[in-house]
């Protein structure tokens, strides 16, 4: 507990309070122009000592998946093991220079190849390039590739993208910038994709089909075969988003269900931890037809040797160099730490996970689809007359967790998107049952409480718009 108050570091400024002394200057001194002289530089005056506590007690204001629960829906926050940043950071793949050519980065090409083998496996792919460096990069990716597949069997007419309703905004936007329109394909009642009306959308200008599996409400898309073959009878192809496979691996491979071309988040996934604006990887797994459009290089085994190539038709490079490369070591590491039956527990603990909170708080956090889920669920936050989403989510807060997604996906009203991941224990789970319970009852009994949430903050509600559009960054005296 913080028994003194917390000073901003600028108003403990006391003039003459240094943090260093400096020997005496044996040099004679050489004064710098007046004109380029700044005459008041506004910075505190403070000793080490506090400018070491302003940002340790700064750090300590993170929120992070080390601190807490962190049930952001869609996002697959759990926890990735240290021994895999052990792995990243060994000084051999650190200090090695991209450009040190073949001949002496074998091991690096080696782990590259590994990586890509091992992921088209678990996917159900051909061909896999590490390249795009996160998940709506990846998506580019693939639809650039699709475009130029379609173009070189004479296709280049079909410039038509169909998105289901509750796609992930990334989606639209990944199209758009690969010169496709996209349209809307709606959901059914069941929160599957209404297949009459895709049926209906189909023709000779649709280039194909984004599909997230499970999809963003956290329901498995059944009839994904039937599906890709509907569009695969119309001349489209099928992309995957698979952001979502942490609830898949070692149990489905979506390669082998009718999806041509998919990325993959190795930061939500394969154990690089994220949320924090850090580098990622969007890798992109493709059937054997579309392998020779892949964003390159990608590594090649020649003989006993590796080295790296160009897909002959690819559509050239996504990134500098071979993407992500700390990203890719750990994705490794952890793939081979768990091996074939850890992934697949990796994927049952995170669907069983799911559905313990889901079957928990159902009947006082009410859902749309009122189904069994996979790795997270989607529920409302309008639980009582003047309560919103939004308070549920800052109330969160003041017990000590971090709020799920909300008011995503968009065909879901208030909605709270959960997901627990499988690396909490029951004991966590419950914590957060009974911190969601017990603010269930306050919306009914002291519903001000959660208006006025959070209230254990330095700062309360922001006006989060202005906070994205207009940040202030810096100290204003
Ligand atoms: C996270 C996510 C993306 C985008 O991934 P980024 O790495 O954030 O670009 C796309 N689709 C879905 C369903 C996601 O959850």
């Amino acid at each position: 507990m913080n028994l003194l108050p917390e000073p901003l570091i600028f108003n403990v400024s006391s003039p003459g309070a240094q943090g260093c002394s400096l020997p005496e200057s044996d040099v004679p001194p050489s004064p710098l122009p007046q004109d380029l002289t700044r005459k008041h530089l506004g910075l505190p005056e403070v000793d080490e000592l506090t400018v070491v506590r302003h940002f340790t007690r700064l750090s300590q204001k993170n929120f992070s998946i080390d601190t807490n629960f962190y049930p952001l829906g869609s996002c697959t926050m759990k926890y990735n093991p240290k021994a895999n940043e052990v792995a990243a950071s060994h000084s051999g793949w650190k200090s090695l220079h991209p450009l040190i050519g073949d001949r002496y980065s074998q091991g690096a090409l080696e782990l590259v190849f590994r990586l890509q083998e091992s992921l088209a496996e678990i996917g159900g792919f051909s061909a896999v390039s590490l390249q795009p460096a996160a998940g709506a990069h990846g998506e580019l990716a693939g639809v650039l590739i699709i475009r130029d597949y379609l173009e070189s069997i004479g296709q280049g007419q079909r410039k038509t993208m169909l998105i289901p309703d509750s796609a992930h905004g990334t989606n639209p936007a990944s199209c758009t910038m690969a010169g496709f329109a996209t349209r809307t394909v709606p959901s059914g009642n069941d929160g599957n994709i209404d297949i009459k009306a895709l049926e209906a959308m189909l023709n000779d200008e649709v280039a194909g089909i984004m599909v997230t599996n499970p999809n963003t409400l956290g329901l498995f898309e059944r009839n994904i075969a039937k599906i890709a073959k509907m569009i695969h009878d119309a001349g489209g192809l099928v992309y995957g988003d698979g952001a979502n496979m942490n609830a898949l691996t070692g149990v489905f491979k979506p390669g082998k269900s009718g999806i041509d071309v998919m990325h993959f988040n190795l930061h939500k996934t394969f154990s690089t931890p994220h949320g924090g604006g850090g580098p990622g990887s969007g890798m992109v797994a493709v059937v054997s037809k579309l392998a020779d459009f892949l964003p390159g290089p990608v590594a090649v085994k020649q003989g006993k040797k590796f080295a790296l190539a160009m897909p002959p038709a690819s559509i050239g490079r996504m990134k500098a160099f071979y993407g992500n490369f700390g990203v890719l070591v750990r994705a490794y590491a952890y793939i081979r730490m768990l091996g074939r039956d850890g992934l697949r527990r990796v994927a049952e603990n995170s669907v069983l996970n799911a559905n313990y909170l889901r079957a928990k708080l159902e009947r006082h956090y009410p859902l749309k689809y009122k189904k069994a889920c996979m790795h997270e669920f989607v529920a409302m936050g309008n639980i009582a007359p003047g309560i919103r989403t939004l308070d549920i989510a800052k109330r969160l807060i003041d017990y000590g967790f971090h709020p799920p997604t909300i008011y995503f996906p968009l065909i879901v009203p208030e909605a709270l998107m959960i997901e627990p991941t499988e690396t909490e224990s029951k004991a966590v789970l419950d914590a957060f049952v009974e911190a969601m319970l017990s603010i269930a009852q306050e919306a009914k009994t002291k519903p001000e409480l959660l208006n006025a949430a959070p209230t254990t903050t330095p700062v309360g509600r922001l006006d989060e718009v202005a906070a994205a559009r207009c940040p202030v960054l810096c100290y204003r005296p």
